[in-house]
């Protein structure tokens, strides 16, 4: 059970429903001890241009290469770390890491945006701002270089302490992305009040927007309601040419998925990207 405010109660936990799954307490223990051991590392997928197939982005994507169980995906892990204190810690490395890199990439002559995965209990943490903007200074890098994807959460939140941390981190010049439109925590509502810069439509649409109407409804709707708020729209799970084609006859601007590249380091981003570049057109 949480609390509002994200105190945390462990009431009691019934092994019987998954007998194979890991117990949230060992997996949170497992995890500190992970982020202290450097157990984490993070791959970067690119966001493309639909326009013009550039790259003009990555996401950073934790991965945690875990000592006896092997390589786990964050779906394994996220969920269980927001239900503590931990996901604050989680959240604090893939950004030093990812701010990093960054610094790497920049060095290397990439000019790419940074959008690192935050859930809403790290952004109604205090001082989320002051430490994002922090790491950033650390770094070297332009806070407008960095764009945090608020992801879904199963955990409660102050709507309001949300908006005010989004309209400081926008002051700050980092913009707030909403991911998983359309299946994931953030709704209506939310785009209402918040300033978000971005708006991610959910795969689940993007993926059969080819053959289903009612998901190329939703596409081209999420889509028109992004651009009339200002923001851009990014579509997530592209994984042919034809939907590359026709998000961008939608006017959808970024695209991200298997059919560019599938999430991996960023220096092999950008040997690829070197490698484009010099071919002859
Ligand atoms: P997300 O932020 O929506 O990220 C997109 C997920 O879709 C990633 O899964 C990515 O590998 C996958 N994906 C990308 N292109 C395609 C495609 O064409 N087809 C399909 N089927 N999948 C595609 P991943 O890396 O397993 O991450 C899952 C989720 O875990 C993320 O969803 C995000 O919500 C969360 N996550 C990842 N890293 C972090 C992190 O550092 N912090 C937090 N709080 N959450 C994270
Ligand atoms: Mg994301
Ligand atoms: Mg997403
Ligand atoms: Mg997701």
């Amino acid at each position: 059970y949480e609390g509002k405010r994200g105190a945390t109660k462990i009431v009691t936990y019934a092994p019987a429903i998954a007998p194979a799954a890991l117990s949230p307490l060992v997996l949170q223990r497992e995890l500190a001890e992970a982020i202290a051991e450097d157990q984490l590392f993070v791959e970067y997928q690119p966001k493309v241009l639909l326009a013009t197939g550039r790259t003009v982005g990555v996401e950073a994507l934790v991965r945690w290469q875990h000592p006896q169980r092997g390589r786990m995906s964050p779906d394994e892990f996220i969920p269980v770390a927001e239900r503590s204190p931990l996901i604050d810690q989680l959240t604090a490395w893939v950004v030093d890491r990812a701010l990093r890199d960054c610094a790497a990439w920049q060095q290397a002559g990439a000019d790419w945006t940074l959008s690192v995965n935050v859930s809403a209990r790290n952004l109604t943490a205090p001082d989320v701002v002051q430490r994002a903007v922090e790491a950033t200074r650390r770094y070297g890098v332009d806070p407008e270089r960095l764009i945090l994807e608020l992801t879904e959460t199963m955990t409660p939140f102050d709507d309001e302490v949300l908006r005010r941390t989004v309209v400081d981190l926008q002051q700050a010049g980092i913009r707030v992305s909403l991911d998983d439109f359309g299946a994931g925590v953030t709704n209506l509502a939310q785009l209402r009040a918040i300033p978000v810069a971005e708006i991610k439509i959910d795969r689940q649409f993007v993926d059969r927007l080819d053959r289903e109407p009612a998901s190329e409804a939703v596409v081209a709707s999420i889509i028109d309601l992004g651009h009339r708020l200002g923001c851009t729209v990014t579509a997530e799970g592209v994984e042919s040419a034809e939907v590359a084609e026709r998000l961008a006859a939608y006017g959808c601007d970024l695209g991200q998925g298997y059919y560019w590249q599938r999430p991996t380091a960023w220096r092999e981003l950008l040997a690829q990207e070197v490698l484009t570049a010099a071919q002859p057109t």
